[in-house]
């Protein structure tokens, strides 16, 4: 796939529509922070495929979750790197999962593939992005940044 210059915002919004009745249908509120459209050069399928990824996951961690039931997708600029976060309420992701979280495989879901973050990592690095994630009891936020230099051609 070609990368394109494209608003991250926008592929979020996107993104959003098609997940948009899962997160009805399972009764999680999203609390949305777009800050201002920032323009990113990406392969725009693939990186949607991350974002889809990422809120699934969100999703499936809420499924079981007792007390608050919220995905918070937020957007913001660091520099030049344009960064979205897409956290979730729920489970702390256990100590001993961390260090291969990005493992393809590794799943704690009994029809669990373990394929997506593994997948995500690999488009968000070919992207020349990063992808890293933070735990606590309370909540679990993946953050994702891309590199918003100015265009040019
Ligand atoms: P799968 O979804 O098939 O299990 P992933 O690679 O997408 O594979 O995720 C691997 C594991 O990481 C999940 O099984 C789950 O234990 C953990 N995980 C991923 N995202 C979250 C999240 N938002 N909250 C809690 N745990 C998560
Ligand atoms: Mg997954």
């Amino acid at each position: 796939e070609d990368s394109v210059y494209i608003s991250l915002n926008e592929l979020i919004e996107r993104t959003l529509l098609l997940v948009g009745p899962l997160l009805l249908n399972e009764n999680i509120e999203l609390e949305l922070s777009l800050q201002e459209s920032l323009r990113v050069k990406i392969q725009r399928s693939s990186v949607m495929q991350v974002l889809s990824n990422l809120l699934n996951n969100a999703i499936d961690a809420l499924r079981d979750a007792e007390g608050e039931r919220k995905i918070l997708v937020h957007t913001y600029s660091e520099g030049e790197t344009a960064c979205v976060r897409i956290g979730n309420t729920g489970p702390e992701i256990p100590a001993e999962l961390r260090p291969t979280l990005f493992d393809p495989f590794v799943t704690t879901k009994s029809d669990g593939t373990g394929l997506g973050l593994a997948i995500c990592k690999q488009i968000v690095e070919r992207n020349g992005g990063t992808i890293t994630f933070e735990s606590d009891p309370e909540r679990t936020t993946f953050t994702v940044a891309f590199d918003s230099a100015a265009e040019r051609e």
